[in-house]
């Protein structure tokens, strides 16, 4: 079987890991940590890094941080991971969707710009806290045109850069964007750090409160006595070696990432019947975090069926993104009642992705392009 991902860890990891043991630093107060928040600042230039347990809970702690909550709005993109609309459904605030782009399979923002002066339109200015932006698979956002928006309308912007380490947009690193950025280092992210994630600003007000919150709100005079209630999203110092030793080969991981996209769009472009992810936009070059791929219309069954088929065939894959109108977790609680979004419905059910580890051989490649071509002659 070849596994949907398998990560890369033939750098210092073990080493650094060594370390941690030989000296007994394996918990958050170990040397690593702030190196490793340091490490990813840097690299996407900005102020600060607090590291936390995983990608999720830091868009936790950056809609927290943020003070946004109870009926309050954020804009969300429908197609996404959970993890977005359940930070803001924990908050006590309200996502609300935008649609996605059939290209890109980004946010839409010719869609969540008429979204956002609807919304504007009928309850005013006051409800939309903030727009969570989502790069999705390998291109970025087209960010300008929503940073221009946010200006205009006063509203801040969360960049969740999980997927897109190592990209830039213009130029520009992404998780470099907005009041406040995350990252998530889970393993098929581009650096990883098993279970781990990070919160990112320049604002040194948000990065203080963000460090509290990320630690139970101790004080440091009298720790026991608590003003706030925070949580513990702490990181280790085990899971921070491994991370500095991940984030040392970045760019070697970049261009590899950036290789594999090439070579199966060069292998699979004569398959008539399916999309592939594009290569460049005028803000972008893809950087194939997951190689997505979803079938044309003409083709008369779902990524579900070749995903089987390519499973009996040794495949590993993975669905895309199921809508968050469409969960039934939050139609259960009442939400995005009579909602409908096309293109995310659509490339929900058309669309999966193939292996895209770094760990992944170029004999690999051509065995699951192999597959491809049986399956879908
Ligand atoms: C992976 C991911 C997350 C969640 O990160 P975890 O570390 O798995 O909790 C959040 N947002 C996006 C876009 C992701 O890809």
């Amino acid at each position: 079987m070849i596994p949907v991902n398998e990560p890369l860890l033939n750098g210092n990891e073990k080493k650094y890991l060594a370390e941690c043991i030989d000296t007994g630093w394996i918990s958050s107060e170990g040397p690593f940590v702030s190196r490793f928040e340091q490490g990813i600042a840097a690299r996407v230039s900005r102020k600060h890094g607090i590291a936390v347990s995983n990608g999720s809970v830091a868009l936790e702690a950056a809609v927290a941080v943020l003070g946004i909550g109870k009926g309050d709005e954020v804009i969300i993109p429908t197609f996404t991971i959970i993890s977005c609309a359940a930070a803001v459904i924990r908050a006590g605030a309200i996502p609300v969707l935008v649609d996605s782009d059939p290209i890109t399979w980004n946010m839409d923002v010719e869609k969540l710009k008429i979204k956002l002066e609807d919304e504007i339109d009928r309850k005013g200015n006051k409800k939309i806290k903030a727009i969570m932006v989502v790069h999705i698979y390998g291109l970025p956002v087209d960010m300008e045109p929503i940073l221009e928006l946010a200006e205009k309308y006063h509203i801040m912007i969360i960049e969740d850069a999980a997927e897109m380490l190592g990209q830039t947009y213009k130029g520009q690193p992404c998780g470099s964007f907005g009041d406040i950025s995350t990252m998530s280092f889970y393993p098929n992210k581009n650096v990883t750090t098993g279970e781990g994630g990070m919160v990112l600003t320049d604002d040194d007000a948000l990065a203080e409160k963000c460090r509290s919150l990320r630690n139970l709100c101790f004080q440091a005079k009298k720790r026991f006595i608590h003003e706030e209630l925070g949580w513990n999203f702490r990181m280790t110092n085990l899971q921070a070696a491994i991370g500095i030793a991940q984030l040392e080969q970045l760019d070697v991981f970049v261009t590899k990432k950036r290789k594999m996209g090439q070579k199966y769009t060069e292998i699979l472009s004569d398959i008539k019947s399916i999309d592939l992810p594009v290569q460049r936009t005028d803000y972008a070059e893809n950087i194939y975090w997951v190689y997505g791929i979803v079938l044309k219309d003409k083709l008369p069954f779902d990524a579900e069926e070749v995903m089987k088929r390519l499973g009996e065939k040794g495949i590993g894959t993975r669905p895309f993104f199921w809508p968050m109108h469409e969960q039934p977790v939050f139609r259960k609680m009442a939400l995005f009642k009579k909602e409908s979004y096309p293109v995310a419905e659509m490339i929900s059910r058309r669309g999966f992705y193939i292996p895209s580890g770094l760990a992944l051989t170029e004999d690999q490649i051509n065995d699951i392009s192999n597959a491809l071509h049986e399956v879908l002659v």
